[in-house]
C-alpha cells in the first residue's frame, strides 16, 4: 500500500488498546486525520416523545471521547471533534486535506449501515475506503458459519465457534501517530447543544464514568485487585451496587474496551490467580453478545418489528398510561419500579432488572415490546443495538414468563427497593416485595396498576414467613 494521508472515523471504537482500525491507517499512512463527529439525530426525539439517546448515553459518550482525545495527545496526535452528519462532514474533510484514503470500523446494523453508505456515495472513486471489523470477541472471518446460517440457537453457537475458532490476538497502542496539522481541533459538544435540558446535580448520576482509562481500570479492578471475578457466577443476578458484575458493557458499548482485552485478562485470571466456573461464565456472557451480533446480522431489520423474526402475532393491548408508568417506575410493583427509577437516575440496570422489567412489560402489561426496547435505547449507556434488541425480542418470544414478586424474594432485593424507593424505606423487609398486601395502606407510593393471580403463590409464601 503506497504511503498516502488517511482519515480515521472514529465510531463505537473509542479506545487506543487493540484496536485494528486504528493500527492500519497509522501503519498505511504517512499521516492521519482521527475524527469523532457528535450526529445530532442521535439525541433527536422519536415518535414515543423521548430522544433516541439521553442526557445519560450523551454525557457517557462525550467524557469517552474526552479521554480518546487525551490518550490520543499524550502521543503526539489529536482528535477532530465534530457536530453534524458524517455524510456532509467527511467528504468535506476528506477534500480540504487532500485525504485519499477512509479507515472506520465496519458496522453491522440498518441505520449505521445507511450513514456509512451515504458517507460512501459523497467520496469521489479516488478515495479507497477501509472498513475493519472490530465488534466481537471472535472475528466475523473466524467463525465458522456464514452469517446466513448463523445457528439459532446460542449454544449450538458457542460449541462450534469455541472449539473451532481462536480469539486473535490483541493490537498494541501505537507508538507514534502522525497527524495532519490543523489550527483548530474543535470543541465537546455541551448536552444543551442537543436540546437537553440540565440539572445542575445530573452529571454527577452517571452509573460509572466514561472513557478507555476507567475500562482498564475496571477490568483490573474485577479481576486481579479484588478478585471478584472468583464469585461472578453467584453474585451476577444481584441489583444492588457495582461488584456483583463487571460492569463492562457501557465501555464495550462505546468500544472503550475490547472483548479480546477482556477475554486475554481473564485468562491471565485463570492461569495467575483462579480458574472456575466463574471465569468460565464471564467469557461465556461475552460470547452472547457475539451471538446477538451475528443472529441479529442475519435476521436484518426484523429484530426492530413488533412481529420479529419470528413473524408473530400477539395482540398487544399498548395502554399508553401504562407505559409511561413503567418508564417512570410508578408501577406499584416494587421490583419492577426500583429497577426503573435507577435505569432513569443513572443509566444503568441489572441484568436480573433488564430481565423483569421487560418480561413484566410484555407479559403482564402486554404492551408491544418494541416501545420498551425503544425506552431502554434511550436511557441505558450500556445500550447497544443487537444485545438490547436481541435480549428484547428473545424475553418477547422465545423465554418463559418471569415472575417480578418471586424474583424479588429469591434475590433478596429488600435494601436496593429501599435505595431507589424511598417511599417504603420503613417498610419491613418481607412486606416490601407485596406492599399492597399492607392492611392500612398510607404509604405515598402507588397502588399497583394490577395484581396477577400467577403471583398469588409467592405472595403466600412471603405472607407465610411473616406469621
Ligand atoms: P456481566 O454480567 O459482567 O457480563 C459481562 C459482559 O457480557 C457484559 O458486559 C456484556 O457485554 C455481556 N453480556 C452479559 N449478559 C449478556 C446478555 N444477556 N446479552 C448480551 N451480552 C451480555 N447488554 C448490553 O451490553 N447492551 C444492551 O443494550 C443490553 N440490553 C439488554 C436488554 C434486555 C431486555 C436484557 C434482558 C439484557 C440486555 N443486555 C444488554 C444484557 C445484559 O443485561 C448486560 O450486558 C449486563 O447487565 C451488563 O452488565 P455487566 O457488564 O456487569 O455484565
Amino acid at each position: 500500500m503506497a504511503k498516502e494521508k488517511g482519515l480515521l472515523w472514529f465510531k463505537n471504537d473509542l479506545r487506543l488498546l487493540d484496536n485494528e482500525t486504528l493500527c492500519r491507517a497509522v501503519n498505511s499512512c504517512t499521516s492521519i486525520l482521527p475524527v469523532y463527529i457528535f450526529d445530532p439525530r442521535l439525541f433527536a426525539n422519536t415518535a414515543y416523545n423521548f430522544p433516541k439517546a439521553g442526557l445519560n448515553r450523551f454525557e457517557f459518550l462525550k467524557q469517552t471521547v474526552d479521554v480518546l482525545r487525551t490518550n490520543l495527545q499524550s502521543l503526539g496526535a489529536n482528535l477532530l471533534v465534530e457536530i453534524g452528519h458524517p455524510e456532509e462532514l467527511i467528504p468535506e474533510l476528506i477534500k480540504k486535506y487532500n485525504i485519499t484514503k477512509l479507515f472506520a470500523e465496519q458496522e453491522y446494523a440498518s441505520e449505521e449501515l445507511k450513514i456509512v453508505d451515504a458517507v460512501k456515495q459523497q467520496l469521489s472513486e479516488e478515495i479507497t475506503c477501509y472498513f475493519i471489523w472490530g465488534k466481537t470477541l471472535y472475528h466475523i472471518d473466524d467463525i465458522p458459519y456464514s452469517i446466513d446460517k448463523i445457528p439459532l440457537t446460542s449454544k449450538a453457537f458457542r460449541i462450534n465457534t469455541t472449539k473451532k475458532a481462536e480469539v486473535r490476538e490483541t493490537f498494541d497502542i501505537p507508538k507514534k501517530i502522525e497527524i495532519l496539522s490543523l489550527n483548530d481541533w474543535g470543541t465537546l459538544p455541551e448536552a444543551t447543544q442537543f436540546n437537553f435540558e440540565v440539572l445542575d446535580d445530573q452529571k454527577e448520576n452517571l452509573y460509572v464514568k466514561g472513557g478507555e482509562d476507567l475500562a482498564l481500570e475496571r477490568l483490573n479492578y474485577y479481576t486481579v485487585e479484588t478478585e471478584l471475578l472468583t464469585s461472578y457466577k453467584w453474585t451476577r443476578n444481584k441489583s444492588l451496587g457495582l461488584d456483583y458484575s463487571s460492569k463492562l458493557s457501557p465501555y464495550l458499548a462505546v468500544g472503550a474496551i475490547s472483548p479480546r482485552t477482556i477475554y486475554y485478562a481473564v485468562k491471565a485470571y485463570e492461569k495467575n490467580i483462579k480458574k472456575n466456573i466463574s471465569t468460565w461464565w464471564l467469557i461465556f456472557e461475552v460470547v452472547w453478545r457475539d451471538f446477538f451480533t451475528f443472529k441479529g446480522m442475519r435476521m436484518g431489520n426484523s429484530i426492530f418489528k413488533t412481529e420479529g423474526y419470528k413473524n408473530k402475532e400477539v395482540p398487544f393491548e399498548n395502554n399508553t398510561e401504562y407505559f409511561e408508568r413503567w418508564c417512570a417506575g410508578t408501577t406499584g410493583i416494587p421490583f419492577i419500579d426500583a429497577h426503573m427509577r435507577q435505569l432513569n437516575e443513572t443509566g444503568y440496570m441489572s441484568n436480573r432488572g433488564r430481565v423483569n422489567c421487560a418480561s413484566y412489560f410484555v407479559h403482564d402489561l402486554k404492551i408491544d415490546w418494541t416501545w420498551g426496547a425503544a425506552y431502554f435505547e434511550s436511557k441505558l449507556i450500556d445500550y447497544d443495538v443487537s444485545s438490547n434488541w436481541m435480549n428484547w425480542h428473545m424475553q418477547a418470544y422465545e423465554i418463559w414468563y418471569t415472575n417480578p414478586v418471586n424474583q424479588s424474594i429469591k434475590y433478596k432485593v429488600a435494601d436496593y427497593i429501599k435505595k431507589w424507593i424511598p417511599e417504603l424505606a420503613a417498610v419491613d423487609n418481607e412486606l416490601i416485595h407485596i406492599p399492597w398486601k399492607i392492611e392500612e395502606y398510607k404509604l405515598k407510593y402507588p397502588k399497583p396498576i394490577e395484581v396477577y393471580s400467577k403471583w398469588a403463590r409467592a405472595e403466600t409464601k412471603i405472607l407465610k414467613l411473616l406469621d
